[in-house]
Parts: C-alpha cells; sequence; structure tokens
C-alpha cells in the first residue's frame, strides 16, 4: 500500500522502498515515519525525520500521522540528549531544494559548546559545504545505531509496531 504513495525520482522515496537500509538510515523506523541521519552535515547527531509516504507540504499528512510525529519528535530529542549530551534540540522544516520537496524535519542536537556563530538558525551552515570537514559514513552508522538503541525510541517503536 505504502508503495503507491512513493514518487518516481524522489530519494527520499527510494531510501523508505530499500529493504537493506543501513544504519544511518534507519534510527527508527515504523509504518508511517523514518528518522535517518543528515547526510552532508559536519555535526554529529543531526536527523532528519521523514514520512514514509511522499509528501510535499505538511497538511498533507493523514491524522495518524500526525498521531505518531509529536511523540516521534520528543522521542528523537530524548534519544539525543542522551546518546550526544545536548541540552536541547533545534526542530526546523523547509523541504524546498531541488530533489527534496519531500518534507523531512532537521532535528539539530544544540551541544552546550556549539560555537555561538552557527547558534540558532545559523546552525545550517553546518550543513553541506566541504566534504573534507562532514560526519563520515561509518560514525553516521555508529551513532544512529546507538540512536536506534535508546529506550526513548525503542519505546516508541514498539508503541507503533503493535498499533500498526
Ligand atoms: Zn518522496
Amino acid at each position: 500500500m505504502q508503495h503507491m504513495s512513493l514518487q518516481l525520482g524522489c530519494l527520499s522515496c527510494s531510501d523508505s522502498a530499500r529493504a537493506d537500509l543501513a544504519p544511518r538510515d534507519r534510527v527508527y523506523l515504523s509504518p508511517r515515519w523514518r528518522v535517518a541521519h543528515a547526510f552532508g552535515t559536519q555535526l554529529p547527531g543531526w536527523l532528519v525525520v521523514l514520512p514514509r509516504r511522499h509528501v510535499t507540504v505538511l497538511d498533507e499528512l493523514t491524522l495518524a500521522e500526525q498521531a505518531e510525529l509529536g511523540p516521534l519528535l520528543a522521542a528523537v530529542t530524548a534519544a539525543l540528549r542522551e546518546t550526544i549530551h545536548c541540552g536541547k534540540t533545534y526542530v526546523a522544516l523547509f523541504a524546498e531544494a531541488e530533489g527534496f520537496e519531500h518534507i523531512h524535519f532537521h532535528v539539530v542536537p544544540r551541544t552546550d559548546d556549539l560555537d555561538p556563530a552557527f547558534r540558532g538558525p545559523f546552525v545550517f551552515a553546518l550543513l553541506g559545504g566541504d566534504t573534507a570537514t562532514q560526519v563520515p559514513q561509518q560514525v553516521r552508522d555508529q551513532i544512529a545505531s546507538k540512536l536506534a538503541a535508546s529506550a526513548s525510541l525503542r519505546a516508541l517503536s514498539g508503541r507503533w509496531d503493535e498499533e500498526g
């Protein structure tokens, strides 16, 4: 059923359809939502939360998708606080870059030692840019595995698995 609502040529959709997702691409996986470690970021623990269906505007989410989103954003934040030891998280939705219109919430760990130059919306300067300074794939896999094993995400995962 989900495959009917996937969009050809959308990276988020083609990733969601994969049966062999790498740890970095499945921090959390339910019938409705997926959480991945962002690629091209310099900040370890920078996550994206995205619906499994191709959705490009927030109000296109079904009520069931909306119902899971709030607890998921909270659980992702709890997992980051526990694992990355950040005081809080930033959450942002843009989804307008070409090829990335599939909505995705950026959940960014705000650590105490974050350079003041990168606080608030300026944190997006840590996405993209020089590949040499980006979090390597194996580190993203390691962080993602730790987050996936956190009590908060595992508890939520069990809850939605039961409800389907
Ligand atoms: Zn899509």
